[in-house]
Protein backbone atom coordinates (compact mmCIF):
# COMPACT_ATOMS: atom_id res chain seq x y z
CA UNK A 1 0.00 0.00 0.00
CA UNK A 2 1.36 3.54 -0.87
CA UNK A 3 0.03 7.01 0.42
CA UNK A 4 -0.11 9.86 -1.92
CA UNK A 5 -0.43 14.00 -0.87
CA UNK A 6 -3.94 15.37 -1.23
CA UNK A 7 -2.08 18.54 -3.14
CA UNK A 8 -0.23 16.28 -5.36
CA UNK A 9 3.44 17.20 -5.38
CA UNK A 10 5.01 15.07 -2.56
CA UNK A 11 6.69 11.74 -3.51
CA UNK A 12 4.39 8.87 -2.15
CA UNK A 13 5.19 6.93 0.75
CA UNK A 14 5.47 3.55 2.55
CA UNK A 15 3.19 3.38 5.69
CA UNK A 16 6.53 3.46 7.60
CA UNK A 17 7.43 6.68 6.04
CA UNK A 18 3.91 7.69 6.31
CA UNK A 19 3.95 7.38 10.09
CA UNK A 20 7.14 9.25 10.54
CA UNK A 21 6.71 12.41 8.25
CA UNK A 22 3.00 13.72 9.13
CA UNK A 23 2.70 16.18 7.33
CA UNK A 24 3.49 16.38 3.58
CA UNK A 25 6.53 17.89 1.96
CA UNK A 26 4.13 19.98 -0.42
CA UNK A 27 1.59 21.28 2.78
CA UNK A 28 -0.77 18.26 2.14
CA UNK A 29 -1.76 15.41 4.14
CA UNK A 30 -1.35 11.53 2.81
CA UNK A 31 -4.13 9.24 2.53
CA UNK A 32 -4.12 5.70 0.83
CA UNK A 33 -3.70 6.13 -3.02
CA UNK A 34 -6.62 3.15 -3.19
CA UNK A 35 -9.17 1.72 -0.49
CA UNK A 36 -8.93 -1.91 0.50
CA UNK A 37 -12.24 -2.98 0.58
CA UNK A 38 -13.89 -5.51 2.36
CA UNK A 39 -17.03 -7.93 1.23
CA UNK A 40 -20.06 -8.18 3.70
CA UNK A 41 -18.88 -11.82 4.04
CA UNK A 42 -15.07 -10.83 5.01
CA UNK A 43 -16.83 -8.16 7.47
CA UNK A 44 -19.46 -10.89 8.77
CA UNK A 45 -16.67 -12.90 9.49
CA UNK A 46 -15.18 -9.96 12.04
CA UNK A 47 -18.37 -10.56 14.68
CA UNK A 48 -16.98 -11.22 18.07
CA UNK A 49 -13.67 -10.90 17.45
CA UNK A 50 -11.75 -9.17 20.46
CA UNK A 51 -11.19 -5.18 19.74
CA UNK A 52 -7.22 -6.20 19.53
CA UNK A 53 -7.99 -9.08 16.90
CA UNK A 54 -10.35 -6.74 15.28
CA UNK A 55 -7.96 -3.53 15.17
CA UNK A 56 -5.49 -6.27 12.98
CA UNK A 57 -7.64 -7.26 10.52
CA UNK A 58 -9.16 -3.76 9.92
CA UNK A 59 -5.19 -1.95 9.75
CA UNK A 60 -3.09 -5.01 7.92
CA UNK A 61 -4.07 -3.31 4.53
CA UNK A 62 -2.90 -0.67 4.91
CA UNK A 63 0.25 -1.54 6.54
CA UNK A 64 1.43 -3.72 3.54
CA UNK A 65 5.23 -4.54 3.85
CA UNK A 66 6.17 -2.32 6.85
CA UNK A 67 5.14 -4.49 9.09
CA UNK A 68 4.09 -8.18 9.88
CA UNK A 69 1.03 -9.79 10.60
CA UNK A 70 2.20 -11.01 13.97
CA UNK A 71 4.46 -7.59 14.86
CA UNK A 72 1.11 -5.91 14.13
CA UNK A 73 -0.89 -8.18 16.70
CA UNK A 74 1.80 -7.70 18.92
CA UNK A 75 1.32 -3.86 19.25
CA UNK A 76 -1.99 -4.05 18.98
CA UNK A 77 -2.24 -6.38 21.81
CA UNK A 78 0.08 -4.58 23.93
CA UNK A 79 -1.30 -0.78 22.61
CA UNK A 80 -5.13 -1.75 23.70
CA UNK A 81 -4.08 -3.38 27.14
CA UNK A 82 -3.62 -0.43 28.70
CA UNK A 83 -7.24 0.13 28.86
CA UNK A 84 -8.77 0.32 31.60
CA UNK A 85 -12.08 -1.74 30.08
CA UNK A 86 -11.85 -5.01 29.05
CA UNK A 87 -13.99 -4.19 25.96
CA UNK A 88 -11.10 -1.02 24.92
CA UNK A 89 -14.39 0.77 23.49
CA UNK A 90 -17.48 -0.54 25.68
CA UNK A 91 -21.36 0.22 23.79
CA UNK A 92 -23.90 1.64 26.31
CA UNK A 93 -27.75 1.40 25.25
CA UNK A 94 -29.26 4.72 25.93
CA UNK A 95 -32.14 3.92 24.97
CA UNK A 96 -34.22 2.37 21.52
CA UNK A 97 -32.69 3.78 19.23
CA UNK A 98 -29.79 5.73 20.81
CA UNK A 99 -26.13 4.35 22.08
CA UNK A 100 -23.05 5.99 23.36
CA UNK A 101 -19.64 4.00 22.01
CA UNK A 102 -17.43 5.18 24.98
CA UNK A 103 -14.05 5.82 23.89
CA UNK A 104 -12.81 6.94 26.57
CA UNK A 105 -11.06 4.21 29.09
CA UNK A 106 -7.53 4.71 27.97
CA UNK A 107 -4.70 6.25 29.81
CA UNK A 108 -5.72 9.92 29.82
CA UNK A 109 -9.59 9.71 29.65
CA UNK A 110 -10.51 11.10 25.87
CA UNK A 111 -10.42 8.74 22.59
CA UNK A 112 -7.36 10.24 21.22
CA UNK A 113 -5.40 7.32 23.72
CA UNK A 114 -7.01 4.65 20.97
CA UNK A 115 -5.12 5.89 18.04
CA UNK A 116 -2.17 7.38 20.18
CA UNK A 117 -1.07 4.02 22.20
CA UNK A 118 -0.67 2.46 18.93
CA UNK A 119 0.97 5.16 17.17
CA UNK A 120 3.70 5.61 20.14
CA UNK A 121 4.26 1.82 19.66
CA UNK A 122 4.30 2.38 15.88
CA UNK A 123 7.06 4.88 16.39
CA UNK A 124 9.32 2.89 18.62
CA UNK A 125 9.37 -0.14 16.18
CA UNK A 126 10.34 2.11 13.16
CA UNK A 127 12.83 4.34 14.86
CA UNK A 128 14.45 1.18 16.33
CA UNK A 129 14.83 -0.45 13.07
CA UNK A 130 17.10 2.44 11.88
CA UNK A 131 18.49 3.90 15.24
CA UNK A 132 16.76 7.00 14.26
CA UNK A 133 15.49 9.56 16.36
CA UNK A 134 12.00 11.89 16.40
CA UNK A 135 11.35 14.95 17.40
CA UNK A 136 7.49 15.29 17.51
CA UNK A 137 5.85 19.30 17.45
CA UNK A 138 2.33 18.73 18.50
CA UNK A 139 -0.51 21.20 18.95
CA UNK A 140 -3.61 20.31 21.60
CA UNK A 141 -6.97 22.00 22.21
CA UNK A 142 -6.89 19.43 25.20
CA UNK A 143 -6.53 15.68 24.70
CA UNK A 144 -4.04 15.04 22.27
CA UNK A 145 -1.24 16.16 24.36
CA UNK A 146 -1.70 14.04 27.36
CA UNK A 147 -2.89 11.05 25.10
CA UNK A 148 0.65 11.88 22.88
CA UNK A 149 2.54 12.57 26.23
CA UNK A 150 1.42 9.30 27.93
CA UNK A 151 2.17 7.46 24.81
CA UNK A 152 5.94 8.28 24.47
CA UNK A 153 6.78 9.39 27.69
CA UNK A 154 10.50 8.28 29.08
CA UNK A 155 11.24 6.54 25.09
CA UNK A 156 14.46 7.70 24.55
CA UNK A 157 14.67 7.74 20.61
CA UNK A 158 11.58 10.44 20.93
CA UNK A 159 11.44 13.89 21.85
CA UNK A 160 8.14 16.05 22.32
CA UNK A 161 6.99 19.00 22.10
CA UNK A 162 3.37 19.88 22.97
CA UNK A 163 1.65 23.38 22.58
CA UNK A 164 -1.65 24.19 24.36
CA UNK A 165 -3.47 27.72 24.35
CA UNK A 166 -2.67 28.73 27.59
CA UNK A 167 -5.43 29.33 29.95
CA UNK A 168 -8.07 27.45 27.21
CA UNK A 169 -7.68 23.64 28.81
CA UNK A 170 -9.41 22.37 31.11
CA UNK A 171 -7.67 21.81 34.88
CA UNK A 172 -7.52 17.91 34.41
CA UNK A 173 -6.23 18.60 30.86
CA UNK A 174 -3.63 20.74 31.45
CA UNK A 175 -2.11 18.18 34.76
CA UNK A 176 -2.55 15.21 32.43
CA UNK A 177 0.14 16.79 30.27
CA UNK A 178 2.30 19.01 32.94
CA UNK A 179 2.66 16.81 35.64
CA UNK A 180 4.72 14.04 33.18
CA UNK A 181 8.17 15.11 34.06
CA UNK A 182 10.25 12.90 31.83
CA UNK A 183 13.08 14.24 30.80
CA UNK A 184 12.24 14.20 27.09
CA UNK A 185 8.89 16.06 27.68
CA UNK A 186 8.42 19.69 26.90
CA UNK A 187 5.01 21.36 27.50
CA UNK A 188 4.62 24.97 26.19
CA UNK A 189 1.40 27.27 26.55
CA UNK A 190 1.31 29.49 24.25
CA UNK A 191 -0.61 32.96 24.45
CA UNK A 192 -3.26 32.31 21.35
CA UNK A 193 -6.02 29.66 20.35
CA UNK A 194 -5.46 26.30 19.20
CA UNK A 195 -5.55 27.51 15.44
CA UNK A 196 -2.74 29.27 15.96
CA UNK A 197 -0.65 26.62 17.84
CA UNK A 198 -1.65 24.11 14.94
CA UNK A 199 -0.77 26.50 12.17
CA UNK A 200 2.77 27.13 13.96
CA UNK A 201 3.63 23.42 14.32
CA UNK A 202 2.03 22.69 10.10
CA UNK A 203 4.91 26.05 9.48
CA UNK A 204 7.59 24.06 11.10
CA UNK A 205 7.33 21.15 9.02
CA UNK A 206 7.62 22.78 6.16
CA UNK A 207 10.87 25.09 7.52
CA UNK A 208 14.16 23.81 6.85
CA UNK A 209 15.71 26.11 9.98
CA UNK A 210 14.02 23.02 12.12
CA UNK A 211 12.66 20.19 10.03
CA UNK A 212 16.33 19.69 8.35
CA UNK A 213 18.63 19.43 12.01
CA UNK A 214 15.49 17.82 13.42
CA UNK A 215 13.59 15.03 12.07
CA UNK A 216 9.45 16.35 12.74
CA UNK A 217 7.11 13.65 13.54
CA UNK A 218 3.75 14.64 14.05
CA UNK A 219 0.78 12.83 16.38
CA UNK A 220 -1.80 14.87 15.27
CA UNK A 221 -4.31 13.76 13.28
CA UNK A 222 -2.73 15.38 10.27
CA UNK A 223 -0.59 11.45 10.86
CA UNK A 224 -2.61 8.84 8.52
CA UNK A 225 -1.82 5.77 11.38
CA UNK A 226 -4.15 8.31 13.74
CA UNK A 227 -7.15 8.06 11.71
CA UNK A 228 -6.09 4.11 10.57
CA UNK A 229 -6.46 3.25 14.32
CA UNK A 230 -9.83 5.56 14.85
CA UNK A 231 -11.45 3.11 12.07
CA UNK A 232 -11.33 0.74 13.71
CA UNK A 233 -14.12 1.23 16.48
CA UNK A 234 -16.77 2.11 13.55
CA UNK A 235 -16.12 -1.66 12.84
CA UNK A 236 -16.30 -2.90 16.16
CA UNK A 237 -19.68 -0.56 17.39
CA UNK A 238 -21.77 -1.75 13.88
CA UNK A 239 -20.70 -5.29 14.38
CA UNK A 240 -22.60 -5.44 17.37
CA UNK A 241 -25.25 -3.56 16.20
CA UNK A 242 -26.13 -5.86 13.39
CA UNK A 243 -23.77 -4.77 10.17
CA UNK A 244 -22.98 -6.03 7.60
CA UNK A 245 -26.88 -7.04 7.59
CA UNK A 246 -27.99 -3.72 9.09
CA UNK A 247 -26.60 -0.29 8.44
CA UNK A 248 -25.70 2.07 11.39
CA UNK A 249 -25.29 5.59 11.60
CA UNK A 250 -22.98 7.96 13.86
CA UNK A 251 -22.99 11.58 15.44
CA UNK A 252 -19.24 12.47 15.81
CA UNK A 253 -18.17 15.50 18.18
CA UNK A 254 -16.31 16.86 15.54
CA UNK A 255 -12.93 19.58 15.94
CA UNK A 256 -10.27 18.44 13.48
CA UNK A 257 -12.46 16.15 11.39
CA UNK A 258 -10.07 13.16 11.95
CA UNK A 259 -12.60 10.80 14.06
CA UNK A 260 -15.25 11.51 11.50
CA UNK A 261 -12.99 10.95 8.48
CA UNK A 262 -12.43 7.80 10.18
CA UNK A 263 -15.47 7.15 9.81
CA UNK A 264 -15.71 7.61 6.17
CA UNK A 265 -13.08 5.37 5.25
CA UNK A 266 -14.83 2.81 7.45
CA UNK A 267 -18.23 3.34 4.40
CA UNK A 268 -15.41 3.21 1.75
CA UNK A 269 -13.80 -0.26 3.36
CA UNK A 270 -17.25 -1.94 2.97
CA UNK A 271 -19.30 -0.91 6.51
CA UNK A 272 -22.82 0.30 5.67
CA UNK A 273 -23.09 3.36 7.25
CA UNK A 274 -26.29 4.63 7.23
CA UNK A 275 -24.99 8.54 8.10
CA UNK A 276 -22.07 10.15 9.46
CA UNK A 277 -23.30 13.44 11.49
CA UNK A 278 -20.66 15.78 11.91
CA UNK A 279 -21.45 17.85 15.25
CA UNK A 280 -19.91 20.90 16.21
CA UNK A 281 -20.33 23.18 19.09
CA UNK A 282 -20.79 27.46 18.02
CA UNK A 283 -17.63 26.91 16.14
CA UNK A 284 -19.42 26.03 13.40
CA UNK A 285 -17.47 26.26 10.48
CA UNK A 286 -17.95 22.34 9.00
CA UNK A 287 -21.56 22.68 9.95
CA UNK A 288 -21.93 25.75 7.41
CA UNK A 289 -19.36 24.30 5.20
CA UNK A 290 -21.93 21.16 5.22
CA UNK A 291 -25.49 22.82 5.14
CA UNK A 292 -24.30 25.56 2.59
CA UNK A 293 -21.59 25.09 1.55
CA UNK A 294 -19.72 27.80 2.91
CA UNK A 295 -16.21 27.38 3.98
CA UNK A 296 -14.87 30.48 5.59
CA UNK A 297 -13.20 30.20 9.45
CA UNK A 298 -14.29 32.96 11.92
CA UNK A 299 -13.13 33.74 15.44
CA UNK A 300 -12.46 31.08 17.98
CA UNK A 301 -15.25 31.11 21.04
CA UNK A 302 -14.23 29.56 23.45
CA UNK A 303 -17.04 26.54 25.20
CA UNK A 304 -17.03 24.06 28.17
CA UNK A 305 -16.18 22.32 25.13
CA UNK A 306 -12.42 23.13 24.39
CA UNK A 307 -11.31 19.86 22.38
CA UNK A 308 -13.82 21.57 19.28
CA UNK A 309 -12.72 24.91 19.77
CA UNK A 310 -11.51 24.74 16.13
CA UNK A 311 -12.07 26.88 13.34
CA UNK A 312 -9.87 25.45 10.20
CA UNK A 313 -9.94 21.54 10.70
CA UNK A 314 -6.92 19.97 9.09
CA UNK A 315 -8.45 16.77 7.92
CA UNK A 316 -11.39 17.97 5.90
CA UNK A 317 -9.01 18.80 2.98
CA UNK A 318 -9.05 15.11 2.64
CA UNK A 319 -12.18 14.28 2.44
CA UNK A 320 -12.55 17.27 -0.35
CA UNK A 321 -9.85 15.56 -2.18
CA UNK A 322 -11.15 12.01 -1.82
CA UNK A 323 -14.90 13.68 -2.35
CA UNK A 324 -13.78 15.71 -5.31
CA UNK A 325 -12.02 13.49 -7.97
CA UNK A 326 -8.79 13.46 -5.84
CA UNK A 327 -7.11 16.12 -8.16
CA UNK A 328 -4.62 17.43 -6.05
CA UNK A 329 -3.61 20.37 -8.05
CA UNK A 330 -6.94 21.75 -7.88
CA UNK A 331 -7.01 21.40 -4.21
CA UNK A 332 -3.58 22.89 -3.84
CA UNK A 333 -4.84 25.61 -5.30
CA UNK A 334 -8.31 25.67 -3.11
CA UNK A 335 -5.81 25.62 0.54
CA UNK A 336 -3.56 28.39 -0.68
CA UNK A 337 -6.84 30.60 -1.27
CA UNK A 338 -7.85 29.68 2.22
CA UNK A 339 -4.63 29.93 3.92
CA UNK A 340 -4.57 33.94 2.25
CA UNK A 341 -8.02 34.74 2.61
CA UNK A 342 -9.77 32.32 5.25
CA UNK A 343 -12.51 31.20 2.70
CA UNK A 344 -12.64 28.71 0.05
CA UNK A 345 -15.30 28.00 -2.35
CA UNK A 346 -16.50 24.14 -2.51
CA UNK A 347 -16.61 22.79 -5.93
CA UNK A 348 -19.93 21.09 -7.00
CA UNK A 349 -18.42 17.57 -6.93
CA UNK A 350 -17.07 18.03 -3.48
CA UNK A 351 -20.23 19.24 -1.95
CA UNK A 352 -22.26 16.50 -3.79
CA UNK A 353 -19.85 14.39 -2.21
CA UNK A 354 -19.63 15.72 1.13
CA UNK A 355 -23.85 15.38 0.67
CA UNK A 356 -23.79 11.90 -0.14
CA UNK A 357 -22.86 10.66 3.29
CA UNK A 358 -22.55 13.80 5.79
CA UNK A 359 -25.40 15.41 7.59
CA UNK A 360 -24.33 18.30 10.09
CA UNK A 361 -25.45 19.48 13.35
CA UNK A 362 -24.43 22.69 15.63
CA UNK A 363 -25.18 22.63 19.72
CA UNK A 364 -25.24 26.14 21.29
CA UNK A 365 -23.82 25.74 25.33
CA UNK A 366 -27.47 25.67 26.18
CA UNK A 367 -28.22 22.70 23.82
CA UNK A 368 -24.78 20.75 25.26
CA UNK A 369 -26.28 20.99 28.68
CA UNK A 370 -29.89 19.76 27.82
CA UNK A 371 -28.06 16.66 26.74
CA UNK A 372 -25.88 16.34 29.21
CA UNK A 373 -29.54 16.49 31.92
CA UNK A 374 -30.88 14.70 29.43
CA UNK A 375 -28.25 11.63 29.69
CA UNK A 376 -28.35 11.64 33.46
CA UNK A 377 -31.99 12.51 33.94
CA UNK A 378 -33.38 9.49 31.24
CA UNK A 379 -30.60 6.92 31.04
CA UNK A 380 -28.81 8.06 34.72
CA UNK A 381 -25.19 8.25 32.91
CA UNK A 382 -23.34 11.00 33.11
CA UNK A 383 -21.77 12.63 29.87
CA UNK A 384 -19.02 15.15 29.48
CA UNK A 385 -19.26 18.15 27.09
CA UNK A 386 -18.22 17.35 23.64
CA UNK A 387 -20.11 13.88 24.07
CA UNK A 388 -22.81 16.16 24.65
CA UNK A 389 -22.90 18.18 21.32
CA UNK A 390 -22.47 14.63 19.64
CA UNK A 391 -25.40 13.22 21.78
CA UNK A 392 -27.53 16.62 20.96
CA UNK A 393 -26.98 16.05 17.08
CA UNK A 394 -28.29 12.66 16.82
CA UNK A 395 -31.56 12.82 18.71
CA UNK A 396 -32.27 15.71 16.47
CA UNK A 397 -31.00 13.65 13.18
CA UNK A 398 -34.31 12.31 13.02
CA UNK A 399 -33.42 9.17 11.38
CA UNK A 400 -35.70 6.06 10.86
CA UNK A 401 -36.55 3.89 13.77
CA UNK A 402 -34.93 1.16 12.40
CA UNK A 403 -31.52 3.00 12.46
CA UNK A 404 -29.43 2.23 15.53
CA UNK A 405 -27.48 5.80 16.10
CA UNK A 406 -24.19 5.84 18.34
CA UNK A 407 -22.85 8.83 19.57
CA UNK A 408 -19.71 8.50 20.10
CA UNK A 409 -18.10 9.44 23.67
CA UNK A 410 -14.80 10.78 23.24
CA UNK A 411 -14.37 12.08 26.29
CA UNK A 412 -14.51 10.78 30.43
CA UNK A 413 -16.76 13.41 31.94
CA UNK A 414 -14.33 13.81 34.66
CA UNK A 415 -12.08 15.03 32.24
CA UNK A 416 -14.96 18.37 32.65
CA UNK A 417 -16.29 18.06 36.10
CA UNK A 418 -17.35 21.45 36.37
CA UNK A 419 -19.37 22.04 33.11
CA UNK A 420 -20.32 18.48 33.80
CA UNK A 421 -21.64 19.31 37.63
CA UNK A 422 -23.05 22.97 36.22
CA UNK A 423 -25.55 21.28 33.81
CA UNK A 424 -26.41 18.17 36.10
CA UNK A 425 -25.91 18.71 39.31
CA UNK A 426 -23.34 15.78 39.99
CA UNK A 427 -19.86 16.01 40.07
CA UNK A 428 -17.99 13.12 38.11
CA UNK A 429 -15.45 11.79 40.33
CA UNK A 430 -11.89 11.14 38.64
CA UNK A 431 -11.12 7.49 38.19
CA UNK A 432 -8.84 5.98 40.89
CA UNK A 433 -6.44 5.72 38.28
CA UNK A 434 -5.43 9.43 38.16
CA UNK A 435 -4.29 9.14 41.36
CA UNK A 436 -2.96 11.99 42.64
CA UNK A 437 -2.81 14.18 39.64
CA UNK A 438 -4.13 17.31 41.59
CA UNK A 439 -1.06 16.99 44.11
CA UNK A 440 1.89 16.42 41.09
CA UNK A 441 4.19 19.00 40.76
CA UNK A 442 3.23 20.64 37.20
CA UNK A 443 6.44 22.10 34.63
CA UNK A 444 5.57 23.84 31.24
CA UNK A 445 6.79 27.17 29.79
CA UNK A 446 4.95 29.99 29.05
CA UNK A 447 5.68 31.49 25.40
CA UNK A 448 4.45 34.61 23.65
CA UNK A 449 2.12 33.06 20.38
CA UNK A 450 5.08 34.09 18.21
CA UNK A 451 6.80 31.66 15.79
CA UNK A 452 9.74 32.83 16.36
CA UNK A 453 9.17 32.47 19.96
CA UNK A 454 8.57 28.44 19.83
CA UNK A 455 10.56 27.67 17.20
CA UNK A 456 13.56 29.70 19.20
CA UNK A 457 12.89 27.48 22.30
CA UNK A 458 12.03 24.20 20.33
CA UNK A 459 15.48 24.57 18.67
CA UNK A 460 17.33 25.40 21.94
CA UNK A 461 15.68 22.16 23.69
CA UNK A 462 15.56 19.76 21.02
CA UNK A 463 18.56 16.85 20.48
CA UNK A 464 19.48 16.87 17.28
CA UNK A 465 18.90 13.35 15.20
CA UNK A 466 22.46 12.43 14.02
C1 LIG B 1 -10.13 15.80 19.86
C2 LIG B 1 -11.49 15.73 20.42
C3 LIG B 1 -12.64 15.91 19.63
C4 LIG B 1 -12.55 16.27 18.18
O1 LIG B 1 -12.05 15.23 17.40
P1 LIG B 1 -11.49 15.53 15.92
O2 LIG B 1 -10.89 14.24 15.47
O3 LIG B 1 -10.46 16.60 16.10
O4 LIG B 1 -12.63 15.98 15.09
C5 LIG B 1 -13.86 15.72 20.22
N1 LIG B 1 -13.99 15.43 21.53
C6 LIG B 1 -12.90 15.26 22.33
C7 LIG B 1 -13.10 14.96 23.76
C8 LIG B 1 -11.63 15.40 21.80
O5 LIG B 1 -10.56 15.22 22.59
Amino acid sequence: MDYISTRGTAPALDFEQVTLTGLAADGGLYLPREWPRFTPEQIGAMRGLPYAELAVRVMLPFVGDSLTEDKLRDIATRAYGRFGHKAVTPLVQLDEQHWLLELFHGPTLAFKDVALQLLGRLFEEFLQRHEGRLTIVGATSGDTGSAAIDAVAGRDNVEIFMLHPHGRVSDVQRRQMTTVLAPNVHNIAIDGSFDDAQAMVKRMFGDRQINGPLRLGAVNSINWARLMAQVVYYFYAALQLGAPEREVAFSVPTGNFGDVFAGHVAERMGLPIARLIVATNVNDILHRAFSAGDYSAGLVTATAAPSMDIQVSSNFERLLFDCGGRDGTLLAEQMRSFEHSGAMRLTEAQIAGAARGFASCRADEIEMAQAMAWAKDRCDELIDPHTAIGLHAALASALPAHVPVVTLATAHPAKFRDAVERATGQRPSLPTRLGDLFQREERYTELPGTYEAVTGYVLRHARPHG
